[in-house]
């Protein structure tokens, strides 16, 4: 075993216009730190110059510098998986390279663990995120605490401190679809939370659009949790109790009152909530059944181009 005390892991796509600003500050606060400490980027295929600049950097400081290229973009949380097979130090930090939580925050984090912790999250100071990026995560925080077993305060903030032990039990895990901080989270035995500042992007854009978003909480919640399932089985018990209700009372009905064609449109109204319920069921359905079958398939789940690093003598 190294006794490296502190791996930090950045996610990059597409980040060519922030990375620097980024190295200006992280680099520092790292090294006031006074720890043994690597940076491993991953670069998920970015179609900017990040590849490049990346490999600048690390000629730059290849005594504390990793960089993973990844053949394509295989999205934010498999690139912090690649890095989490790589790391080697004691404690893991993942960052976003926006600069959206300041670097200088990782003191903080590290602080709470040396509490006895072994799972730091983190929480938005004042979030500068736009109103319905907002309103969107305090709804899904809500529901995802609910259904899954699983309290984070803020989800959408991946700036978290991990202890060797959890990063190797989420390395062992083969999930292709997943949500690194809830999966860490199920391992944790102590988890606490800080609070982090939180700034706007300092440059680019954000690479997660609503859709990109939605399909994020899918993985969330069907990943940690078969609620939304058992909610339908509910749902569905619910109503054929409540339509077998109904066609005994229709039934007794006609031979009470003889045949009658009026209320045709109500059958046509009950009809098609019926069918909505039922389509909704068999998406639901498609979302476990999709995620099983791209876990059967065995694929890899990134493809490492090259790591630059310093080799050890
Ligand atoms: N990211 C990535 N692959 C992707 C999308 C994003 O590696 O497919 C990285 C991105 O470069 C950034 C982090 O993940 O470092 C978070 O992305 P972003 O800041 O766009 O998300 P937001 O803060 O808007 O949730
Ligand atoms: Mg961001």
């Amino acid at each position: 075993m190294t006794n490296l005390q502190l791996s930090v892991v950045i996610p990059v796509y597409n980040e060519e216009d922030g990375l620097q600003a980024l190295f200006d500050r992280l680099y520092p606060a790292l090294d006031k730190l006074g720890i043994t400490y690597e940076i491993l980027f991953v670069n998920d295929g970015s179609r900017d110059r990040s590849a490049a600049i990346l490999r600048e950097q690390f000629q730059q400081r290849p005594d504390v510098t990793r960089v993973i290229l990844f053949n394509g973009n295989f999205g934010q949380h498999m690139a912090i998986m690649a890095a989490f097979e790589q790391s080697r130090g004691q404690r893991i930090v993942t960052l976003d390279a926006d600069l959206q939580n300041p670097p200088e925050d990782t003191e903080l984090l590290l602080a709470k663990m040396d509490e006895g912790h072994d799972y730091v999250g983190s929480i938005r100071r004042q979030r500068n995120d736009s109103l319905w990026r907002h309103v969107a995560s305090r709804a899904m925080n809500g529901l995802r605490e609910k259904i899954t077993r699983i309290k984070m305060t803020d989800q959408g903030c991946m700036f978290r401190a991990y202890d060797r032990r959890i990063i190797d039990a989420v390395n062992s895990c083969h999930e292709v679809s997943t949500f690194i901080p809830a999966l860490a989270y199920s391992f944790a035995r102590n988890p606490a939370e800080v609070v982090v500042g939180h700034d706007e992007r300092t440059a680019g854009e954000s690479k997660y659009s609503l859709y990109s978003l939605i399909r994020l909480n899918f993985d969330l919640m069907t990943g940690f949790s078969l609620v939304p399932l058992q909610m339908f089985s509910m749902l569905g018990m619910l109503i054929s109790l409540f339509s077998g209700v109904f066609f005994v009372f229709l039934a007794v009905r006609r031979l009470i009152v003889g045949p009658e064609a009026e209320g045709l449109f109500t059958l046509f109204a009950l009809m098609f909530f019926l069918i909505g319920i039922a389509l909704f069921g068999i998406g639901l359905l498609g979302e476990y059944i999709g995620r099983i079958y791209q876990q059967v398939r065995h694929r890899p789940r990134y493809l490492v181009e090259a790591i630059l690093e310093k080799r050890d003598e």
